[in-house]
């Protein structure tokens, strides 16, 4: 394995990016990002040009700046410390203190909300300019072309520490190495068949995995072209997926409430059943895949998309830590609720305690997909907690020893903190066992499965479900609850609906109406604060 920008010298001419500064090829974004690592060795006083794993922060519009910043301080030998512009200034700083970041890169357009977060720091902020991230500069003449010689060890490097979302509790950065995020491409680009004939239009934040790696490491590691949005936005995105300009289209990925926002603007401006028909008509022609992930897809807004669009999204599993772990099939039966098999490379296993005490140390284990998977004879869709072993899972939290190491079991498993279960020859995630598991009077409820089946309600806009203490029942489900516009629904409509799709200890006992659920970049739910709003401890 090799880090992807050593392969782009190899693609020259080819369309690595577009974006809103126009079109680049890997040779604009291999030389650029050369040029910039000096800037930063200078800036670092490195003398030999590898920086031995200092930490380099950036903060980038969502177009080829990102990844001039992002090459460049692997090309330093550095690790690279994502920032996000949406944060604000005290989380900033929290990253770059946290990851003792050496050196602060960062679009012009940042550098006054920066300023005085390094001062603070100490820390030095070079300004990427465009003069940087789209001149070519130090370009070789034809034929003379070549690659620097990259002398360290690759494989066992950091790369990156991505901070996680910080839906339990405070953002921790983890550190990937380049063999990490390496075995994450190369299992994605086989498993949904990635070739350098892709176009896939971008429309995440660059902070996060699913942005960083699924949406634009694995097209830069094959040849393919990224089309990059600087921010999502539902017309622009139907816009490119119905327009006939070149290259056009035949790739997305999102979180799920991404596809439910796609869907409103469907809804509002596509009424007309010849467009509608033209809508689905294009996408079925055009596009190959569609995926969602980073939070569980609600199966109403599968089944809609699929109306829209003609398209199944395909599900998967992933996290900070891991990379991309399950995944439905490219070719094959993709079940609404379940998150497939194991993605090539990547061991699962589903334990728990009660099945140790039964003398079982796990209940199911696979390696690969489902004609590797041993389920351990009585301990079929039996709940447990979802381990990850493999080449995909990362190094170390950054700077957290003791987290590091309680987050791994003797034997090397890495513990998810997700209740999950395997039945039908599939995986289906439950949630967060800390809070998407609800105790109550003995049953164990799946917030995720009751959120599902609650958006199916013709009132409900958004939901997310939650366990309230009590004495008698030790939990009580929860639902929070934005109505549709023009809606109004009271506790006792809802569990009378609720009746005949859930059982009766999953049906919830309290309704919350609010204005919006508080969801953060990436479509998720802090669901501590949210249960701390509305019942302060
Ligand atoms: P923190 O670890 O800081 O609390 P986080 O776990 O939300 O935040 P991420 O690493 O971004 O941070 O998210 C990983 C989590 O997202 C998984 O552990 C899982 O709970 C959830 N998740 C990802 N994909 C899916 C999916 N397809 N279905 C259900 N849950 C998913
Ligand atoms: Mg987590």
């Amino acid at each position: 394995t090799a880090p992807v920008f050593t392969r782009a010298l190899a693609f020259g001419d080819r369309l690595a990016l577009v974006d809103q500064h126009g079109r680049h090829t890997y040779r604009d974004l291999y030389y650029r990002s050369l040029r910039l690592s000096r800037e930063i060795c200078r800036l670092c006083n490195c003398v030999d040009g590898d920086l031995r794993e200092e930490r380099v922060s950036f903060l980038c519009a969502n177009d080829v700046s990102y990844v001039i910043a992002q090459w460049a301080s692997w090309m330093s030998g550095g690790i690279a410390v994502p920032l996000f512009r949406k944060h604000p200034e005290a989380q900033l700083e929290y990253f770059i203190r946290d990851s003792r970041s050496s050196v602060v890169v960062a679009g012009q357009e940042y550098m006054e909300l920066l300023r005085p977060v390094v001062r603070r720091l100490g820390v030095p902020l070079l300004p990427l300019s465009p003069a940087i991230y789209l001149e070519a500069a130090e370009e070789p003449a034809e034929g003379q072309e070549q690659g620097q010689e990259w002398e360290w060890e690759w494989r066992d490097r950091g790369a990156m520490i991505f901070y996680t979302s910080g839906t339990t509790g405070r953002p921790k950065g983890a550190l990937s190495t380049h063999r990490n995020i390496a075995a994450v491409v190369t299992g994605l680009v086989h498993a949904w068949a990635w070739t350098r004939d892709d176009v896939i239009l971008h429309v995440l934040p660059l902070h996060h995995v699913h942005g960083v790696v699924n949406k634009l490491l694995c097209p830069l590691w094959v040849g393919a072209t990224c089309v990059m949005l600087p921010e999502f936005s539902a017309q622009q995105v139907w816009e490119k997926f119905l327009s006939t300009e070149t290259p056009r289209i035949n790739m997305f990925m999102a979180v799920p409430t991404i596809y439910a926002k796609l869907l409103d603007y469907y809804d509002q401006h596509f009424t007309q059943p010849h467009v509608r028909d033209f809508v689905r008509a294009v996408c079925e022609e055009n596009i190959r895949l569609m995926v969602s992930g980073s939070a569980a897809l609600p199966t109403p807004v599968l089944e809609q998309w699929k109306h829209a669009t003609g398209h199944t999204l395909l599900e998967r599993y992933g996290m900070t830590e891991i990379g991309m772990a399950l995944s439905n099939p490219l070719a094959g039966t993709r079940l609404p609720g379940s998150v497939g098999t194991p993605l090539p490379g990547v061991e699962v296993r589903i334990v728990s305690e009660g099945l140790q005490k039964e003398g079982c140390p796990h209940a199911v284990h696979a390696e690969g997909d489902e004609s590797r998977t041993k389920v351990s004879p009585g301990f079929e869709e039996k709940e447990g907690e979802l381990l990850v072993r493999g080449p995909s899972v990362f190094r170390e939290y950054w700077d957290r020893p003791e987290e590091t190491r309680s987050a791994f079991t003797a034997d090397g498993w890495f513990k998810t903190g997700d209740t999950a279960v395997f039945k039908d020859g599939k995986y289906w995630i439950r949630g967060r066992t800390s809070v998407d598991i609800i105790k109550t009077g003995g049953y164990k409820v799946s917030a995720l499965e009751v959120e599902r089946h609650l958006l199916a309600h013709p009132s409900i806009a958004d939901v997310a479900v939650i366990g309230i203490p009590d004495v008698t029942w030790g939990q009580r489900v929860t639902a929070v609850v934005t109505l549709r516009e023009g809606h109004s629904l009271s506790l006792r409509d809802l569990k009378e609906w609720a009746r005949g799709v859930l059982a009766p200890y999953a049906i919830p006992s309290e309704l919350l109406l609010v204005e919006e659920i508080p969801r953060n970049q990436m479509g998720k739910v802090n669901k501590k604060d949210l249960v701390g709003q509305f019942y302060p401890s």
